[in-house]
């Protein structure tokens, strides 16, 4: 095939910034058009991704034991004032909604501890109804002062919130772990991004948290971008809204709380931006809207090839195959283009020869090679090739990740090492109050965050901070970010 010219031509690792926007626009993921600051129109093509990252994720929760809700979008202000650390932490963010005489102060949620701690202090009473474990699916608001910018910082963003009640602080730290291993499945091992489990230092955990771990990927810009936090609850909050339980020998106990927070169109940012090329958008072939999309030449046999192809778009529907047929009178280098650039997986082209042989080629869209087969075997083949090209998505998503931590020794280092995209790993005085000079410096001087320590395994620190040179405590972790 000779290589058609292109209007999508914006090389992605020249210019990242460039290449997003106008991926988003081209292939239809947001408008920004609706003219408010933070607040964009999700189009049909994202919308339908995010649905499926929604479905993977409620079935995974279903599995684990919870149960879905869908709780109101505002929140009384007395909610939000029963917790002094978490009123403080948001309340420069909070939208709120003009007072109505003789009601309380309404707020848009930016995030839904106060509304289901309120509900909890009734439905908890007893051992019995423990562990409670709910989640939902639900728009949040922030009102983000910084620039923002589409699915990454916005003011608006779609996620599920789960919110769980233990009998005991053990069970609850097993939960944390278990969202922990959620993110791992699905948002790395199914949607390709990978991330770094990092416990928050204190200072930088959510407010009215115990202890706050986050999970933070990388853009192709070397930016790091926050992806799903889950948090132990601090008993203070809980007490706050006075949730009680009585245990077996009729003891009044305080549950442990925890909650979790994978956010669909933050994650979309992600899965967009690593898969993508210079040819625009290359997506998952489990999450695509279409997986498969089939186009016909027609000649004055066409009756036959509309046959050909209403049979193959029923052998694939019948197996869960999202396809298109894409009979418009488009030129096919146009047509070609569109669906490359859109990131659907496979295209078939399908004529007169290809009737005669019982053959298809099928257009691989991540390594833009073609393979023939049998048209009798198509939706087996369909379906292995869909494994296969999840498998090389993640691969290679997991090798632009790989070189992606460096160890510094010093302020210099550690200085080259953001400049060039990279994550920086030093030895750092503390992650306690302590160490919160030292973050400030790292944030100022060098324009990053400390995003914490590991996580998901031990690493020990040697000699000195390398900010303040007092006694190091802890291995850290900084990189830039949005
Ligand atoms: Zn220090």
């Amino acid at each position: 095939m000779t290589k058609k010219k292109t209007t999508f031509n914006i090389s992605k690792t020249g210019n990242f910034s460039e290449w997003y926007s106008e991926i988003l626009n081209k292939a239809e993921i947001v408008d920004l058009r609706y003219g408010v600051k933070g607040f964009v129109v999700i189009r049909p093509w994202g919308a339908r991704i995010i649905e499926k990252m929604y479905r993977i994720y409620e079935s995974a929760l279903r599995c684990t034991g919870h149960e879905a809700a869908v709780f109101p979008a505002v929140i009384p202000e007395k909610n939000f004032k029963r917790e002094s650390s978490h009123i403080e932490g948001f309340a420069p963010e909070v939208f709120w909604l003009d007072k109505k005489q003789g009601e309380d102060r309404l707020a848009l949620r930016p995030t839904s501890e106060t509304a289901f701690y309120e509900m909890y202090n009734l439905w908890i009473r007893s051992y019995r109804d423990l562990p409670m474990k709910i989640y939902q699916r639900a728009n949040v608001f922030r009102n983000e002062t910084k620039a923002t910018r589409p699915l990454i910082r916005s003011r608006e963003f779609h996620w599920i919130e789960t919110h769980n009640a233990f009998a005991t602080k053990k069970d609850a730290e097993e939960q944390v772990q278990d969202d922990i291993r959620m993110t791992e499945e699905i948002m790395h091992n199914i949607f390709g991004v990978p991330f770094l489990p990092m416990r928050r230092p204190q200072w930088d955990k959510f407010p009215g948290a115990e202890y706050t771990i986050g999970s933070d990927s990388i853009m192709p810009d070397g930016k790091i971008i926050q992806q799903p936090s889950t948090h132990l609850i601090s008993q203070h909050f809980v007490k706050a809204f006075d949730v009680k339980f009585v245990d077996e020998r009729e003891k009044e106990k305080t549950p442990w709380l925890t909650c979790y927070g994978p956010c669909m169109s933050r994650i979309l940012s992600s899965v967009l931006s690593i898969h993508g090329d210079d040819n625009g958008l290359v997506l998952p072939y489990t999450l695509t809207p279409i997986q498969v999309v089939v186009i016909p030449f027609y000649n004055d046999k066409s009756k036959k090839i509309n046959e050909a192809v209403k049979n193959i778009k029923t052998n694939l529907l019948n197996e869960y195959i999202d396809v298109k047929i894409d009979d418009s009178d488009k030129r096919p280098g146009e047509k070609f283009f569109f669906w490359e650039m859109k990131g659907v997986p496979f295209r078939i082209e399908i004529g007169d020869k290809e009737l005669e042989n019982k053959t298809v080629s099928i257009f691989i869209r991540d390594i833009r090679k073609k393979v023939n087969v049998s048209i009798d075997d198509l939706t087996e083949s369909v379906k292995n090739l869909g494994a296969e090209y999840d498998e090389r998505l993640l691969a290679r998503a997991n090798e632009f990740f790989s070189d992606k931590i460096v160890d510094c020794k010093n302020k210099v280092d550690i200085k080259i090492v953001l400049d060039s995209g990279k994550i920086a790993r030093f030895n750092f005085c503390s992650s306690e109050k302590e160490g919160e000079n030292c973050a400030e410096f790292v944030e100022k001087e060098l324009q990053a965050r400390v995003m914490g320590t590991r996580a998901d395994i031990n690493e020990k620190a040697k000699g000195n901070c390398v900010i303040c040179g007092k006694k190091a405590k802890v291995v850290v972790y900084a990189g830039k970010s949005y």
